[in-house]
């Protein structure tokens, strides 16, 4: 096994065994729910959002695999502190690596440890586990309250 995919499975296993940020926040301000029919993975990001657009806690709870919650996981600590524009860009970005679209080596992203999973491209039915948490949390800001990946 290379390197990058003993990293990639380190973090994920971690990231599994000991999600960061899962539980529900008390006086969220925005909130959605996401499911990924094709694997199972059931998430719901909490997030508290001030008056200036700033992500002042960002939360998840929920089940699915290993990926869906290492995802959710990594992403509400890397959110943290960051303004939704900044969130936008940087789903953006997520969305494009995974799907192959930017590599990750390429320089200027804002993507900082989530490059780890940029291996999923290499297994197309679980790029869908990976951006569940970023099209929930895309979900919750906009409000639209539920969101179904088919
Ligand atoms: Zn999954």
């Amino acid at each position: 096994m290379s390197y990058q995919s003993e990293l990639y499975q380190q973090v994920i296993l971690d990231h599994n065994k000991n999600p960061r940020n899962f539980h529900e926040i008390t006086g969220f301000s925005h909130s959605c729910d996401g499911y990924n029919p094709l694997c199972g993975d059931k998430i719901r990001v909490h997030m508290r959002i001030n008056e200036a657009g700033t992500i002042e806690d960002a939360a998840f709870t929920g089940s699915g695999c290993a990926i869906s919650k290492a995802s959710a996981s990594m992403m509400t600590v890397h959110l943290k502190g960051k303004t939704v524009d900044a969130a936008r860009v940087i789903f953006d970005e997520f969305h494009k690596m995974v799907m192959g679209e930017m590599e990750p080596q390429a320089g200027l992203h804002n993507l900082g440890k989530l490059t780890i999973f940029h291996g999923v491209r290499e297994f197309p039915s679980r790029i869908k586990c990976a951006t569940l948490a970023w099209h929930t949390l895309i979900c919750a800001i906009d409000k639209t309250g539920e969101t179904t990946m088919e």
